[in-house]
């Protein structure tokens, strides 16, 4: 972090502040937010975590989630609760666009604003920006921060807990490129510290519906498309799908995966119709550069392997028709990538 005395300083007198995720909040932007959330509290700061949307049923485990403020259809709650704080923490996101609603009213408020994230190429809006894409994770800086700050005696099992969880999904099982040592030497001491892996793994990856699986089924016979000469797969499901398969939040979760599994793929898209536009979700093997694609062409971002962003057309076929008209000028990268 840049400036950790002067935060070290800056937090070592409790604090009124407001927490935030990104939207649509994954293990790592829940579980950061959770295991900081129970810190500060500990240490007698008065905090409350807003997260800009609901999220997945299969994170309702988490110890404090029950008390996080969802802002929407609690949009004056949550006003009043930005506008009173004294430091906004901005955690697993790197643009105040990621934040829905939320990121005017924070954009405005006078309040200190902490970032700590793992994303490239944050914007310049954090007062105390930590900001490090070394790291697989926000649940390990989160985890350093606190050993930064000599708090390893107030993490408890519970946050143990929320932060493996968000290193486990972020690393997809310790499995992708960003898994390091740090990771497993992370990982050993909140095992220590009391986290029960096999009762998270089963929360987390044994929690599906049926109509999940459906959907899945589904999403893999008739959805998938792949396209062998530019070693690319994707997914597109449309609002009807989603309804047909009453898809709940984070069903989605983990589809894109299965296109990007193919031996010879190197980059897999997940194009989803929501109700507030097409989204798009990458991935990509080795070399190829998920996040440049995501940035230049569909103004978002994220990891070189596992990126996002949003169509700026209304409807599925002319996004299907833009993401497929785009690979050719790709061809020599795809075809390289290892
Ligand atoms: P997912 O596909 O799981 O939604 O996101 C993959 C990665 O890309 C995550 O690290 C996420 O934070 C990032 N990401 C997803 N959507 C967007 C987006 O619209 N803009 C930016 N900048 N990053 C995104
Ligand atoms: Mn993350």
């Amino acid at each position: 972090m840049q400036n950790l005395e002067g935060f070290k300083s800056f937090i070592s007198t409790p604090k009124k502040g407001v927490i935030l995720p990104h939207s649509k909040p994954d293990g790592d932007a829940l579980g950061s937010c959770l295991a900081w959330y129970h810190f500060l509290r500990k240490t007698g700061h008065e905090v409350t975590i807003i997260s800009p949307t609901d999220y997945p049923a299969f994170l309702k485990w988490m110890k404090g989630q029950e008390e996080v403020l969802v802002y929407e259809g609690n949009e004056a709650e949550a006003e009043k609760l930005v506008q009173d704080a004294e430091v906004v923490y901005c955690l697993d996101f790197n643009s105040l666009k990621r934040i829905g609603g939320l990121g005017a009213l924070v954009e405005k408020s006078a309040a200190m604003k902490v970032m700590i994230d793992h994303h490239r190429e944050p914007d310049d809006f954090a007062d105390f920006p930590f900001s490090d894409t070394t790291y697989a994770a926000t649940c390990e800086m989160i985890y350093d921060l606190i050993i930064e700050l000599d708090g390893r005696e107030f993490v408890d099992a519970d946050m143990a807990e929320e932060l493996y969880a968000g290193i486990m999904t972020d690393t997809g099982g310790f499995k992708h490129s960003n898994t390091t040592r740090k990771t497993h030497m992370i990982t050993a001491d909140l095992i220590a510290l009391g986290a029960d892996t096999a009762k998270i793994g089963k929360y987390i990856y044994d929690a599906n519906s049926l109509d999940r699986l459906r959907f899945l089924g589904f999403a893999l016979s008739q959805r998938l498309q792949v396209l062998p000469e530019y070693r690319t797969a994707f997914f597109s499901l449309t609002q009807e799908d989603l309804k047909r398969f009453n898809e709940q939040t984070g069903d989605t979760e983990g589809f894109v995966n299965y296109a990007l599994s193919m031996r010879e793929i190197v980059f897999a898209a997940m194009i989803i119709h929501r109700k507030d536009g097409i989204k798009m979700s990458f991935r990509s093997k080795g070399t190829f550069d998920a996040s440049a694609f995501a940035k230049d062409n569909f103004s978002g971002g994220g990891h070189k392997n596992a990126a996002g962003g949003i169509s700026d057309m209304e409807d599925m076929e002319s996004t299907v028709e833009k993401f497929t008209s785009l690979l050719p000028a790709y061809k020599e990268q795809l075809l390289a990538a290892n």
